[in-house]
């Protein structure tokens, strides 16, 4: 699904954040990506969704061109097309506050690609009874708790019917009690085959949703594998002294 060659990313000269990395994701993959703070975790999904240049390298998604540096030029070209087939959460919603929840899900779909209003509106009201939300619909964000606009947000981001799902630590700011919440959305979606790349510093849901672990740190993959293999027994000794300060 995904195939990162040779992929370099710095912020400035002295702000190397990404330092050669490959990388094949397969469809139904679900990556989970964990590493020490700065290591470039953050980085690696923008990159994959487009909102950063690169320096060198490429990627390519379902087997077409994506992503390409051009390092003569200095520029980085983004087929938007392709980028259309992916959806990204963040750890901050960022919901529209003055629309209702059901306007915030059906806004793409009826301006980026003409969807019949009524038509999205009933997929809209899918999701959220799916997500446990069907009574929110004609409410503000303002009106919700953390963990309900953050599946909100993944719901809107499903409406436009992703082939892969980016997650960057979505539970991070929410309180104790609504962190389950939202993960079981996630589990839900895990269920149904959807890849999906996911950050996250929670590790017991890292070791219940990840088909594979990579473990970033220093712009780099220090190891990658399944979730028994690098959270269990890692073979990397920075694995293991990440894993012991985070366990
Ligand atoms: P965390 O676990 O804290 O979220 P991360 O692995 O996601 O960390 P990144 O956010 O990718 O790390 O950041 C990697 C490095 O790049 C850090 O040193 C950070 O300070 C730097 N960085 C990130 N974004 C920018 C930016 N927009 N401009 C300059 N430097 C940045
Ligand atoms: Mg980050």
């Amino acid at each position: 699904l995904v195939s990162i060659r040779g992929l370099h990313k710095a912020y400035s000269p002295t702000v190397q954040v990404i330092k050669g990395i490959d990388l094949d994701m397969h469809a139904g993959d679900r990556l989970v990506v964990i590493g020490p703070s700065g290591g470039g975790k953050s980085t690696l999904l923008r990159v994959l969704m487009g909102l950063e240049t690169i320096d060198k390298g490429s990627i390519a998604f379902d087997g077409q061109p994506y992503i390409q540096a051009d390092e003569a030029r200095g520029k980085t070209s983004i087929d938007t097309k392709v980028r259309n087939s992916i959806g990204m959460v963040f750890q901050n919603y960022t919901l529209f506050p003055h629309l209702t929840i059901v306007e915030n899900l059906i806004l793409a779909p009826c301006k980026s690609r003409g969807e019949k209003e009524s038509v999205a509106k009933d997929r809209a009201l899918t999701f959220l009874t799916r997500f446990g939300l069907r009574d929110k619909a004609t409410v503000y964000p303002s009106q919700l708790s953390g963990g309900q606009k953050q599946r909100v947000a993944i719901a809107r981001a499903l409406m436009l019917d992703p082939k892969l799902m980016l997650f960057d630590e979505v539970t991070s700011a929410l309180d104790p009690e609504l962190v389950a919440e939202v993960e079981q959305v996630i589990q839900q979606l895990a269920l149904q085959n959807l890849s999906m790349m996911i950050v996250t510093h929670d590790m017991w849901f890292a070791k219940n949703i990840a088909s594979r672990v990579l473990f970033c740190a220093g712009g780099t993959i220090v190891e990658d594998g399944p979730p028994e293999q690098v959270m269990g027994a890692p073979r990397e000794e920075r694995t293991r002294e990440f894993l012991s300060r985070v366990f």
